[in-house]
């Protein structure tokens, strides 16, 4: 029977297809004797034989998607099932009376006993990889089919609890027509993550996975989301029909591309990109980004299990600036903490992440983890236009400490003669309240602002940006939010010194206007926003944006606000 859930749209797009659900099933490992240990042996090799086949195909999976090093962990796992002590340890609990599955179980336990208890960061980094290949070993040995994101039916929606950045792996908007998961509002990392696939998402839905079957199907309008289950006939034909009309309007931006970003009247603004990986930077071309606003490095830094060294973040950072060529690549120092976790550099679990131990307090305390990022995002900078953007600075000591750091690291590279950019401009994101108030200070000690909407909403309204419970209360329309926009940019624009708006705000069409009004000056979108931010810039004179403007500055609720916008 159909039924109807509602979610966040969080990926614009209607999807039509079938539920696949990703669940980590719970092993519940046999413990039957064994007769023959022989024969049990035999079987292990042969399973050790498809696990190598099929992690070396990952692998080559992966290098095409994102690059060598994300390849060389899963290679790195090869290693592991083929170690010799493994290999004999499994023999030896076999010949003990052991089935296969208990006995790799016990050695794998074996080893990652002795590993935590060296307490040393670099050895207990392996601890994860060991249970990764027990885990999917145990799954083969089980008969577990393991679901390939690579090879999936076509019009296939993924439901899970949250969207992750491992399950991009191979997933392609060939097979995927849809993402639903139970976690995640519209600035989570899982819906960045769904929009810079293009692929439409309806987040949060309450009770997902137990009220879901696979094989089901479903309709998913990432914008609305709305969601059906077992849609009946009516239902999917106006769905087929809504879908139509998405696509052709989502064709008719292509009259954009190439085309200046400007408004009604004539005023040019900026439209850059926000990236997380050398293929969004691709992706940001082939979509007429006109430059990089935002790159979060933390990304480089997550799905792996150790740091990356300078030499591969260098070539990173060098390998989009070279795409780029002239245009401005911002490149942001990490931002870790919050909802996003770096496991192995093993940070105490904290009661509020989202005022703790963070992003630019992090680099300021592990500063070795800092001068090996500015070394190389230096050293990048004499092969582009790149510049560099501190995230969450919330007061002018953490400023002037991070740009002193920047200084000793300039020292460093010149006393080496290793080139790079000598007046490389330095930025300050505005994500919180604190530095809204005195964004009249930063903006005398630094080369440029970025507002960052999606933690400046959470810190001005209070609400948490990943909290299901109080979604409805995170909004950009809050008079409050908007207020603290107008004053960042004011204050930017005495001094100065250019701005631009990297959250997701900067791409919402109810709001362009306004922030045209204000005097921002860049844009910064995820790729698939691009052309309609650019069509919705095109649609707005001076006049008519400073007359809404001064309209919704006279208004006082957040609904009244809202209701205004919507009627343009
Ligand atoms: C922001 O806070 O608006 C921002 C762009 O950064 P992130 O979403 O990575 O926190
Ligand atoms: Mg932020």
């Amino acid at each position: 029977m159909i039924s109807m859930k509602k979610g966040i749209g969080a990926s614009e797009g209607i999807g039509i297809g079938y539920i696949l659900k990703l669940e980590e099933p719970i092993l519940n490992i046999p413990n039957s004797p064994v007769e023959n240990a022989h024969d049990e042996f035999i079987r292990f090799q042969n399973i050790v034989n498809i696990f190598i086949e099929k992690t070396l195909a990952m692998a080559n999976i992966l290098k095409m998607q994102t690059g060598e090093k994300e390849a060389e962990i899963l290679e790195g796992h090869v290693a592991i099932i083929q170690d010799p002590s493994i290999i004999d340890g499994v023999k030896e609990k076999i010949e003990e009376g052991l089935c296969a599955e208990q006995a790799l179980s016990n050695v794998c336990q074996t080893f990652i006993d002795i590993f935590s208890a060296t307490k040393d960061p670099l050895t207990m980094e392996r601890i994860t990889d060991i249970e990764d290949v027990k885990t999917r070993m145990l799954k083969l040995l089980m008969g577990i089919e393991e679901v390939s994101l690579a090879a999936l039916p076509q019009n296939t929606i993924l439901v899970a609890k949250d969207f992750t950045p491992s399950m991009t792996v191979g997933l392609s908007k060939k097979h995927v027509i849809g993402i639903l998961t139970e976690l995640g509002g519209y600035t989570s990392h899982s819906a960045i993550l769904a929009r810079s696939l293009g692929i439409p998402a309806v987040l949060n839905i309450k009770d997902l996975l137990q009220e879901t079957k696979n094989g089901q199907e479903a309709i998913l309008d990432g914008e609305s989301g709305i969601v059906f289950l077992s849609p009946d006939a009516a239902t999917k034909a106006q769905y087929q029909q809504e879908q139509q009309t998405f696509l052709e309007n989502k064709k008719s931006l292509q009259t954009y591309k190439g085309k200046p970003t400007c408004t009604k009247d004539g005023v040019t603004v900026d439209l850059l990109c926000n990236i997380g990986s050398l293929k969004d930077a691709k992706d940001a071309l082939d979509c007429d980004g006109e430059g990089i606003g935002l790159f979060r490095t933390e990304f480089l830094f997550m799905e792996r299990n150790s740091l990356p060294t300078e030499e591969e973040q260098f070539e990173a950072y060098k390998e989009v600036a070279k795409i780029f060529g002239n245009k401005p690549i911002t490149i942001r120092t990490l931002d870790i903490g919050g909802d996003k976790e770096i496991p192995y550099l093993n940070l105490e679990k904290e009661e509020n992440p989202f005022l703790g131990y963070r992003a630019i307090r992090i680099c300021l305390s592990q500063t070795d983890l800092f001068r090996t990022q500015l070394r190389s995002i230096l050293r990048a900078s004499a092969y582009g236009n790149i510049q560099i953007l501190l995230p969450f600075i919330t007061s002018l000591e953490e400023l002037r400490a991070a740009k002193e750091i920047i200084e000793e690291t300039k020292r460093e590279l010149s006393e080496k003669n290793i080139p790079f950019k000598k007046d490389i401009p330095i930025g300050v994101m505005i994500e919180t309240p604190a530095a809204t108030l005195i964004s009249h200070l930063f903006a005398k000690e630094s080369d440029f602002f970025s507002i960052g909407t999606n933690d400046l909403i959470q810190y001005t309204i209070a609400v948490d940006r990943g909290n299901t419970q109080i979604s409805n209360l995170y909004t950009p329309y809050h008079p409050a939010v908007l207020r603290a926009i107008s004053h960042i940019i004011t204050c930017a624009k005495k001094e100065g010194i250019p701005v631009c708006m990297c959250g997701e705000a900067a791409a919402d069409p109810q709001l362009i206007p306004l922030l045209l009004s204000y005097g921002l000056d860049k844009f910064s979108v995820g790729p698939n926003s691009v052309l309609n931010t650019r069509k919705i810039i095109a649609k707005w004179d001076k006049k008519n944006a400073d007359s809404l403007a001064t309209q919704v500055s006279a208004l006082t609720t957040t609904d009244e606000i809202k209701k205004l916008l919507t009627l343009h």
